[in-house]
């Protein structure tokens, strides 16, 4: 089969090198020029492991393309996996995915299965199906099948070949795109959940949505246990073996980011408001969030009588460890507050790099030693494994002060204790 992935980002490169381990033919192609000579000479430009190991295997049927209209002609297959950012207001930005479509329908002149990837609000599909129609495409030529992605950067691989479920919104009467999805994904073993295209959009919606709102949860009932003096660690422990609960998304730390749980929170806000449904829920998760990092920069300036002109360290600048998206990170965020501040930050990250916008009093550093050098205070913003497993005994050697802000609960106070560093986490007692 002769698929067509459209997007070679995170989601688009992960779908094409997995659909080329399966023995498809598939063609990646992109408006970014840069981008796709870059694959072409077999140099991915994004982190995630195991993707570049999955490309070079699968380079006898992956090509890279900018050639967009040539590789939707001759595939039978069209996935979408563009970019959906937030507009200023909240709405999503679907004027990458509707280029698409006016793409599509310039150069089909065959049958395809159109796969929206993208998470787009509800409605969108119909959309899409619509603007094909309004050019002049034949309801013969095509069908336009939602089938959302639920993969994480940092195991996206793994959580394309074995994901818990694979939800797809078909069109009244369209009795062929799901035998067509089930032979693209006939070596993933798991349950289909089948609904219309708009069911499929709120699945995406509803489960991001979901799991914002756990982080946001736990955030809050860190805050109150703070007061309390009760260690979060054990509630965590003590609501997560309640199946009905679960124990994941229940780390309480800096906040959720990254491309997704914020854009996609603000969206469904956005649909929800526009069909007069005033989303509480959604607005109180986004409250939270966005405060969480007012709560760490208190607790810094706790620490010193003035954060103007302190060395503080951040190790970490990623939204979660094993991804170099700086999408949304409030590790970013924490650092261009610290900077606003006056402080001098020196920041480290094994695969991020700082933003171009964070760069007054930044500097972004090769290694932890050079990062930690004089710092009064070392903050750490992402719970890579590397900074759970640190030598805090020659740290503590390099560092002019001796405080430890663990803005992701992460590591163990009395382990950097007994260094004589002092911990600061939340709700950690
Ligand atoms: P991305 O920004 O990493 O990649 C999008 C790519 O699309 C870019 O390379 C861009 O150049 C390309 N593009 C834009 N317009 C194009 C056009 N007209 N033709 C060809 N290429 C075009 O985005 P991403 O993180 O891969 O996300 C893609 C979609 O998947 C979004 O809707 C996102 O919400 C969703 N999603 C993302 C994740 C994730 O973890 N990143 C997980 C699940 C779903």
């Amino acid at each position: 089969m002769e698929i067509c992935v459209i997007g070679a980002g995170y989601v688009g490169l992960a779908s094409a090198a997995v659909l080329a381990d399966f023995g498809h033919i598939v063609n990646c192609v992109d408006t970014n020029e840069e981008k796709i000579k870059q694959l072409k000479q077999g140099k991915v430009p994004i982190f995630e492991p195991g993707l570049s190991e999955l490309i070079s295997k699968n380079k006898s049927n992956l090509t890279f393309s900018s050639s967009i209209s040539k590789h939707i002609k001759a595939a039978s297959v069209i996935f979408i996996a563009v970019g959906t950012p937030s507009l200023p207001n909240g709405r999503t930005d679907l004027s990458y995915v509707f280029s698409v479509a006016d793409e599509i329908a310039g150069a089909i002149d065959s049958y395809k299965t159109i796969i929206t990837k993208s998470t787009v609000p509800p409605g969108t599909n119909e959309k899409i199906y619509q603007k094909l129609i309004d050019q002049g495409v034949i309801p013969e030529l095509f069908h336009v099948v939602s089938n959302p992605e639920f993969l994480r950067e940092g195991t996206a691989i793994s959580d394309m070949v074995q994901p818990d479920k694979i939800v797809v919104g078909k069109m009244e009467g369209d009795h062929q795109s799901l035998p067509i999805l089930k032979n693209i994904y006939r070596k993933i073993n798991a349950p289909y959940i089948v609904t219309n295209l708009t069911g499929a959009e709120m699945i995406k919606y509803t489960s991001n949505a979901f799991l914002a709102t756990k982080i946001s949860f736990i955030n809050e009932i860190a805050r109150i246990c703070e007061k309390y003096g009760v260690n979060i660690e054990d509630v965590k422990r003590g609501i997560g073996t309640d199946p009905r609960i679960s124990p994941h998304y229940l780390s309480s730390g800096i906040g959720y980011g990254g491309s997704c749980f914020p854009k996609d929170v603000r969206s469904l806000e956005y649909s929800a408001l526009d069909k007069d449904v005033t989303p509480l829920i959604l607005q109180a998760v986004q409250e939270v969030n966005k405060t969480q990092v007012d709560l760490y920069i208190e607790k810094l300036s706790g620490l010193f009588y003035d954060l103007h002109e302190r060395n503080i360290t951040v190790l970490g600048i990623s939204f979660k460890p094993n991804t170099d998206d700086t999408r949304y990170s409030p590790a970013v965020s924490l650092i261009a507050r610290l900077s606003t501040l006056g402080c001098t930050v020196n920041a480290y990250d094994p695969q991020a790099s700082l933003p171009f916008e964070v760069k007054d009093n930044v500097i972004q550093h090769a290694d932890v030693d050079a990062a930690v050098f004089n710092a009064d205070c070392v903050v750490i913003a992402t719970d890579w494994d590397q900074f759970k497993e640190l030598d805090w005994r020659n740290l503590k050697t390099l560092m002019k002060g001796d405080s430890i802000l663990d803005a992701r609960n992460c590591i163990d106070p009395q382990h950097i204790r007994q260094y004589g560093l002092r911990y600061i986490g939340v709700a950690r007692p």
